[in-house]
């Protein structure tokens, strides 16, 4: 039998994922905080995906995460703030070969999970897929996009990318996995702020655009200090591409803060924030944003970090 997928956190992504390797036949276990949304999980009956408006249900098995059976294939969907705590606890459990997959936005969980897990090789993912939950158990298959995958340590595509076809979920293994995660953290740190400040939607900051400009150069000098020219390359043009682009969307931020959820600010913002002072560079509008923003979720009620 193939290696089974142990799948992290029954959430948007975790369930895209599970939904489409357990339709392809491979073999899924979904591992669910403890044993109250488990038996919550058991009585659903499945995971369901609803694609193109058709829901389609898939009695993926789930397990706690003290379950005995060893782990060599994680993937790790979790929120990046919440990565780092979940393996730490299958740390026990992980083969000597396991592989973990980690699917957070921003920068920063990855590292501190795989200096939790140091035997293992941890692979980086940058994902444009797009789904939310729109119940219990049950995911919207929102936009579809490219999950691109990469391990700056091993340039070597491990084999089970083969799943990843047969579950048809579009894919690209990458040797530059690094430059792809700080542009994206980029162009993230240049919007999603700002449309949460403004109460906008992308296209809002439109009427913005000396304060989006003024992040940009910014954001570009950081990605050139920390060694990501790539990343930084025609930074402002793309980050203007993408709002005109993606106008009449909230940003992932901006929904968060709607729906009073945390925010991953600490793993984009943030992250940003602290390369700048890590490397004695002086960004004021870069500071002042992360300042007002941290002010803002406050006030709310929401956590700063
Ligand atoms: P999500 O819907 O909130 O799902 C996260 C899941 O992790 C939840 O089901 C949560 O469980 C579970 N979890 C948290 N701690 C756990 C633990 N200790 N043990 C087991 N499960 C645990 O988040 P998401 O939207 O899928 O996002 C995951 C990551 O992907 C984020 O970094 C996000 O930025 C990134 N991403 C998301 C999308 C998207 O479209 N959604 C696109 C690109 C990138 P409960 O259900 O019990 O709370």
């Amino acid at each position: 039998m193939s290696t089974p997928w142990h799948v992290l956190g029954a959430g948007s992504l975790g369930t895209l994922w599970a939904t489409r390797l357990a339709r392809a036949g491979r073999p899924v276990r979904l591992i669910l905080r403890d044993a109250a949304r488990l038996r919550d999980y058991e009585a659903t009956g499945g995971l369901t995906l609803v694609e193109h408006g058709e829901p389609a249900t898939w009695a993926v098995p789930a397990q706690t995460p003290d379950h005995p059976e060893p782990i060599r294939r994680l993937l790790v969907a979790c929120k990046a703030y919440d990565a780092e705590s979940a393996v730490a606890r299958l740390a026990p459990r992980l083969a000597p070969d396991a592989e973990l997959i980690l699917l957070q936005n921003g920068l920063g969980s990855q590292e501190a999970v795989a200096a939790r897990v140091p035997h293992a090789r941890c692979i980086f993912a940058s994902s444009t897929e797009g789904a939310f939950r729109d119940g219990d158990w049950r995911v919207v298959f929102a936009g579809h996009g490219y999950t691109w995958l990469g391990d700056a340590a091993h340039p070597v595509a491990p084999i089970w990318l083969d799943d990843l076809c047969a579950a048809k979920i579009p894919h690209e293994w990458s040797t530059d996995i690094l430059t792809r995660l700080w542009r994206k953290l980029a162009l993230n740190c240049a919007i999603n702020p700002l449309t949460v400040l403004h109460d906008c939607r992308n296209g809002g900051l439109q009427q913005h655009a000396c304060e989006v400009a003024t992040l940009c150069a910014e954001l570009t000098d950081l990605l050139e200090r920390c060694g990501q020219p790539a990343a930084a390359d025609n930074l402002q043009q793309e980050v203007e591409r993408v709002i005109q682009a993606t106008a009449a969307n909230f940003s992932s931020m901006h929904q968060d803060v709607t729906n009073r959820r945390r925010t991953e600010i600490s793993y984009l913002l943030g992250h940003a924030c602290k390369a700048a002072e890590r490397h004695r560079l002086n960004l004021p509008h870069l500071h002042q944003l992360q300042q007002r923003l941290i002010t803002h979720l406050q006030r709310l009620g929401l956590p700063g970090d």
